[in-house]
């Protein structure tokens, strides 16, 4: 089902309740997104968080809670949703594969922190990220921080599962990028069902990783118990 979502269309609120509906593999971002710099922005957000935590009848001159609007701005600006600027996109350094290593390149349990953007509550997992280099590799923490980039952001964790996959590939320069992220989403697990041993998997196969062969071998490598 596709639905057709007016960011200023509250009336489909209800409509989508909690199925977590995501619209579109791109992040919808407004036209005017960087008009403010960081520092307005983050100054505005103070407001409007202090407006909230008023509204639910706080006492803001409280010491505990005088600092937290602040807090909270510089957070959500400069941490968890500063994946949405592009200017913190790390940067596509690849090298050549001078190893000729023509096997699947896999990077296990990549830290996922990311945020629902139904619920602005916390996405907690762990992304697998695998690639068939075709003459071009990455630096295996280059992996890991494009996962964080993309995870940084207002997010349904099939668009962020598509984003790592489509930046991959990308940047290498090929399509046989496959992805699969594993996540608690805290909308579920704190609130509404409850449930907290549920947890949400996702996958995305490009190229040679549609071949179920190659799928296989990448999922069985996801499942070797990694000792140090
Ligand atoms: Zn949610």
């Amino acid at each position: 089902m596709k639905l057709n979502l007016n960011s200023k269309d509250f009336d489909n609120v209800d409509q989508i309740g909690d199925n977590h509906i995501g619209t579109s593999s791109d992040t919808p971002i407004r036209k005017d997104a960087f008009r403010l710099n960081s520092d307005e922005k983050i100054e505005i957000i103070i407001d409007d968080v202090r407006h909230i935590m008023e509204t639910l009848g706080l006492d803001l001159s409280d010491d505990s809670l005088s600092g937290t609007p602040k807090r909270v701005a510089k957070m959500f600006v400069n941490e968890i949703f500063s994946g949405l600027d592009p200017k913190n996109k790390p940067k596509a350094s690849t090298f050549e594969n001078k190893y000729n290593y023509d096997e699947m390149l896999v990077e296990k349990n990549i830290t996922v922190y990311s945020t629902c953007e139904h619920h602005l509550l916390p996405i907690v997992g762990r992304a697998h990220v695998a690639y068939i280099s075709n003459g071009t590799v990455v630096g295996l923490s280059k992996m890991n921080r494009i996962v964080d980039y993309y995870a940084k952001r207002p997010q349904v964790q099939e668009r962020l599962t598509i984003q790592i996959v489509r930046e991959l590939q990308s940047v290498l320069n090929t399509k046989d990028v496959a992805c699969v992220i594993d996540a608690k989403h805290l909308c579920v697990n704190s609130r509404g069902i409850r449930d907290i041993e549920s947890s949400t998997v996702t996958s995305e196969f490009g190229g040679k990783f549609k071949n179920k062969e190659v799928r296989q071998e990448f999922l069985n490598y996801i499942q070797i118990e990694t000792k140090s």
